[in-house]
């Protein structure tokens, strides 16, 4: 394996006290410390060219960091090596009869994803491993699906992070987290997955959560929008004025945000410019009606401006809003929330929407926290995971990290999603 010398850990009993010496001491730049809950420490780095120091304080008295000062007094505590690939580093040590303090990698600072080799092994150095968060800034490539005489195209709004055990509902998290790695504030790492389909007509299912969030938000959900709807859509061969129909599934921030947009005059207009938006009526409804519960997922500027415009169009029950292209309500979720279902030539593709949101939430019972009637959720999922794997529907995942498309299979009674390359 490669590994590259990332920093060098030290224990220090007072933060503050220890900036004398490494900041005005040596002159050496200093970064702002973060906090680390999970190991409850605070985490200060050093810069060093290209690897760094990373000063370390304990934040409570059963960290790890306390222990050690308890113990050893300050001092050097650990050195971390970076690793491209941290599972197959585990593994190769494994073989090797290498003690490890963590058999399977946990959440660190930034999105990494950390592993600790026991200093028995080591040489009396407690080695830590550690493999960075994918590039912010990389965005997810447009996938081009033929359907018959229809094409579909995935196109990305970049992604978000939700807190993990509201994304599981009632699952534990030793479960869960096998699934989805958190981080160290416990979320997990969403996609805004939009999808075109060009048919008929060109149409826009879904739009992510757009650009109008405070920063405030932007912190809670850490949106990574760098490439988003902006980019993708003309990654995929499209401007924005093609789109002629914009199809919700249901008005929930990271489904509808990028419906509108705010212009330079302040004033908040329907994003795409030629496109009829088609919303059922009683999501509309409940939209524009949130209650405690809902307030926190549903906002106004989102839609409203859209019948302001007369570009909104409201849908009662399920129909073909285009030729081989259907809405089937699902509830669940929300009351109204709808399901996209695409067909042509014998093949189906459906875009699931929440009711599916990662291939993750396959099991039945994996209800996300977020839904209103988790029962109605379960028991249209149930019909409808049964009807998928029959029939062979193409799933498009709105939220999956990784996987934008795939077929559900079932081999000795157990189903997993085959992604489609
Ligand atoms: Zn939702
Ligand atoms: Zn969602």
């Amino acid at each position: 394996m490669k590994a590259v010398l990332d920093h060098v850990g030290i224990a220090v009993s007072d933060l503050e006290a220890s900036l004398a010496f490494f900041r005005d001491g040596l002159g050496l730049e200093v970064d702002t410390p973060e906090d680390v809950p999970s190991q409850r420490v605070r985490a200060q780095f050093v810069a060093t060219g290209q690897s760094s120091l990373e000063l370390l304080m304990a934040t409570a008295p059963d960290s790890p960091i306390a222990r050690f000062v308890a113990k050893h007094g300050p001092g050097l505590h650990h050195i971390t090596l970076r690793v491209e690939d941290i599972g197959a580093a585990l593994e190769q040590l494994r073989q090797r009869q290498v003690r490890l303090i963590d058999e399977e990698p946990r959440p660190g600072a930034e999105g990494a994803r950390v592993a600790f080799i026991h200093p028995s092994s080591a040489h009396g150095v407690l080695v830590e491993l550690k493999q960075v968060a994918q590039k912010r800034a990389e965005g997810e490539a447009p996938k081009r699906i033929p359907l018959g005489d229809i094409e579909v195209v995935t196109v990305s709004d970049g992604f978000f992070y939700l807190d993990g055990g509201a994304m599981f509902g009632v699952i534990p998290k030793t479960f869960w987290e096998k699934k989805a790695t958190p981080d160290d504030r416990n979320r997990i790492r969403m996609a805004m997955r939009c999808l075109i389909v060009r048919g008929a007509r060109t149409m826009l299912i879904d739009a992510g959560a757009g650009d109008k969030m405070t920063p405030k938000q932007a912190d809670i959900y850490g949106f990574e929008r760098e490439f988003n709807l902006s980019q993708s859509i003309p990654a995929a061969g499209l401007s924005a004025d093609a789109i002629e129909v914009v199809l919700a599934t249901h008005l929930h921030f990271d489904h509808a945000g990028g419906f509108t947009r705010r212009d330079a005059d302040g004033a908040v207009r329907p994003r795409f410019s030629r496109a009829q938006y088609v919303i059922r009526r009683g999501e509309w409804e409940d939209a524009n009606h949130p209650d405690e519960r809902t307030k926190g997922s549903y906002f106004l500027e989102n839609y409203k401006p859209l019948a302001e415009h007369n570009v909104l169009q409201l849908v009662d029950e399920d129909a073909t809003v285009m030729p081989g292209v259907r809405v089937r309500r699902t509830g669940g979720h929300t009351m109204h929330h709808q399901m996209v279902i695409i067909e042509s030539a014998g093949k189906t593709a459906v875009f699931a929407a929440d009711l599916l949101p990662t291939a993750a939430h396959l099991p039945e019972v994996w209800i996300m926290g977020y839904d209103l009637f988790p029962i109605d959720t379960l028991n249209f999922k149930r019909a409808f995971l049964r009807e998928a794997v029959e029939r062979e529907y193409l799933i498009i995942f709105e939220h999956d990290p990784e996987i934008a498309a795939g077929y559900i299979r079932e081999q000795n009674g157990k189903r997993y999603v085959e992604p489609v390359a």
